[in-house]
């Protein structure tokens, strides 16, 4: 096990960061988490956009283009290069004085750990899922650190015995705690637009090009609160998530037993032949 932290890389247990940075104070940074599979990350440019335009989004001055080298490092000295792998990327603002303001002199903490993951080829969860009120804040666009919201939500699921917490704001599902959600509706494909109620995930903007390509309907519109019992079929995407079948929401059974919705099964073999 290594860790990256500030250009060193050491054992965790040598990885130290200041009590008064501004991602422990705060929450005040960001994260990406990425998969490598067949010895490359799965659309790693799309990750690193991402970051770059959260970066941006929250004036941390940090240039994401210095992360592939220091990737290609880490994986190195954990002996990770070329092997399935989950990494996490964190970026907070640095170590200030408290003070809410963004200070002027400040250097962003910048740490990355990578651990051996392999995924299922298919995902095989036949997810059940219960629904909240999405009382999360309103720039859900930004990944940031601060996931209390979606850590209690993602609770209740647990204590549920099921899977994810699909969220509602404002009488139409948004996401999920930790996944973005689709529903199928007579052949049609529908999800959250990427607007700052949801958070834009990488594998949301694959499963709509795989539905463009694959000639099915997608629109990026919300299904409502009293629509949910007319869907066929939905699912949850995201990077370790991949995609998974979602069986019943709520009271509301869509499948029985290991049964899927078609739509679901050919997004999902798509998917597998991307990577
Ligand atoms: N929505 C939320 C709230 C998330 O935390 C995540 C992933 O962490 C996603 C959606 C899915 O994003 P991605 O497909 O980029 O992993």
């Amino acid at each position: 096990d290594k860790v990256y932290i500030n250009g060193q890389i050491v054992n965790p247990e040598d990885a130290k960061v200041s009590v008064f940075d501004r991602g422990f104070i705060f929450g005040d940074g960001l994260y990406e988490v990425m998969v490598q599979i067949n010895g490359k990350f799965f659309y790693e440019k799309k990750h690193l956009e991402r970051l770059q335009s959260g970066l941006d989004k929250i004036n941390i001055d940090f240039d994401a283009a210095l992360l592939p080298n220091e990737i290609a490092r880490l994986l190195k000295t954990a002996q990770l290069t070329d092997k399935d792998c989950m990494l996490y990327i964190q970026i907070t603002r640095g170590v200030a004085p408290r003070q809410h303001s963004y200070p002027s002199e400040i250097k962003p903490t910048v740490m990355m750990y990578a651990v051996p993951k392999v995924l299922p080829k298919i995902n095989m969860v036949n997810a059940h899922v219960i629904t909240r009120k999405d009382f999360r804040w309103s720039r859900c666009d930004i990944k940031m650190t601060s996931l209390l919201g979606n850590v209690m939500l993602n609770e209740e699921a647990m204590q549920h015995n099921c899977y994810e917490t699909i969220l509602h704001r404002n009488g139409v599902f948004t996401e999920a705690s930790h996944c973005n959600v689709f529903f199928v509706k007579n052949g049609v494909v529908y999800t959250h637009k990427a607007d700052e109620y949801i958070l834009n995930g990488i594998t949301r903007i694959v499963v709509i090009e795989l539905c463009n390509s694959l000639g099915i309907e997608i629109r990026e519109t919300a299904i409502s609160l009293s629509e949910i019992n007319t869907i066929d079929e939905a699912f949850l995407t995201g990077t370790s998530t991949q995609i998974a079948a979602i069986q019943q929401i709520d009271d509301y059974k869509i499948y029985t037993g290991n049964e899927k919705g078609p739509v679901t099964q050919r997004l999902q073999e798509a998917f597998l032949k991307l990577k």
